[in-house]
């Protein structure tokens, strides 16, 4: 099984990814994780991405393909995989398509994680005054969900367009929503 994970920041889409890569048992893959890890890593990479990560800014396109392609790659041969968090643009998604078709990783579902987004800036604040991510500031959480309504939400289209999209109501507990997408996937 080889699925996406698309919502708005606080859609709940990393809790929900780690669940079903367990119950699914198909590799975890988050592209904001691996880009932290690399700012952590104080590599290259990760300064060239860190003061636009902590603005809730996308990191260029052909950065975060070189990143995750690979990982997908090598997922792919190990049985499997779910995203969270990429592709995140259509131009992302497009040469996601065009990188993966060569290598057999094709994704066979999307899912998407919908919510209203007032009720998501109050689940984000709340985040921000517990755990203090470096882009957790209200600011930044504001910019955040502006930049997904423009950049990330047309993947909602772009994948319903071509038949791949399970789209699940994401306000609920962690449990409802997941049974949701599990009984989703099943149909
Ligand atoms: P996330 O943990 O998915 O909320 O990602 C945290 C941050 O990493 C985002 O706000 C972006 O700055 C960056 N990021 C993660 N995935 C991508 C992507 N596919 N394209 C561009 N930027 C990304």
């Amino acid at each position: 099984m080889k699925l996406l994970l698309v919502g708005a920041p606080g859609s709940g889409k990393g809790t929900q990814a780690g669940l079903l890569s367990q119950q699914l048992s198909v590799e975890h893959l988050s592209s904001g994780e691996l880009l932290r890890h690399e700012i952590e890593a104080a590599t290259e990479l990760g300064h060239q991405v860190e003061q636009l990560i902590s603005r809730g800014d996308l990191v260029p396109d052909e950065l975060v393909l070189d990143l995750m392609m690979p990982h997908i790659e090598a997922a792919t041969d190990r049985g499997g995989w779910l995203v969270d968090g990429f592709p995140r643009t259509v131009p992302q998604a497009q040469q996601a398509y065009a990188r993966a078709r060569v290598h057999d990783a094709l994704l066979d579902r999307v899912v998407h994680l919908e919510a209203e987004p007032e009720a998501l800036l109050d689940r984000l604040l709340a985040r921000a005054a517990e755990q203090g991510r470096a882009d957790d500031t209200e600011q930044t959480v504001r910019h955040r969900m502006e930049v997904y309504r423009a950049q990330t939400e047309p993947l909602v289209d772009y994948y319903g367009d071509r038949g791949l999209l399970l789209t699940v109501e994401a306000e609920g507990s962690v449990e409802t929503v997941n049974a949701a997408i599990r009984a989703g996937l099943r149909a």
